[in-house]
């Protein structure tokens, strides 16, 4: 695990420096790849949380997962963005942070992952833990 001098901003919980669910943007369960591709595309993001409507999450859905899945051996094959769903091609083996884990725990997952979804106890999806929020942290330095 890395060591910081600073045990009390080592201490702080993710909850306190994570972006809350509802500005999140993420898709559901049930939604083709069409949708997920369209919201990744008009937001920027890389990759992006897979959420049932209890909001319990299931997984990632990211641009390299879609095109991988849309490269057919001689072509492009356009026609499974609409056929194929959100849940058949997320990443389901994501690590999780709790809402009481510490920064410290959450740096150590960062270094592997630009960002790391957050859950609480019942496994409902609460936020994200990114790189730039830990960046900004130690950047303030308290
Ligand atoms: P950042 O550290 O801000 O560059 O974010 C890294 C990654 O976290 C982005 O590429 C997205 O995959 C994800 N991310 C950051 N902010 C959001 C957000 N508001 N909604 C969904 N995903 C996000």
């Amino acid at each position: 695990m890395i060591k910081f001098e600073n045990e009390e901003l080592m201490n702080i919980s993710i909850q306190q420096l994570m972006i809350p669910g509802d500005k999140v943007a993420h898709v559901q369960i049930g939604n083709n790849l069409e949708h997920a591709l369209l919201v990744l595309t008009k937001t920027g993001y890389t990759a992006i949380p897979v959420l049932d409507p209890s909001f319990a999450l299931h997984g990632l859905i990211g641009m390299n997962l879609i095109m991988d899945n849309i490269f057919g051996l001689e072509r492009i094959e356009f026609e499974k963005l609409e056929a194929m769903k959100v849940e058949d091609v997320m990443d389901t083996n994501i690590p999780r942070l709790f809402l009481d884990d510490t920064l410290e725990v959450g740096l150590d997952l960062l270094v592997n992952h630009p960002f790391v979804c957050v859950q609480n106890s019942e496994k409902i999806f609460e936020g994200i833990f990114t790189r730039r929020a830990i960046l900004k942290r130690l950047q303030k330095g308290t």
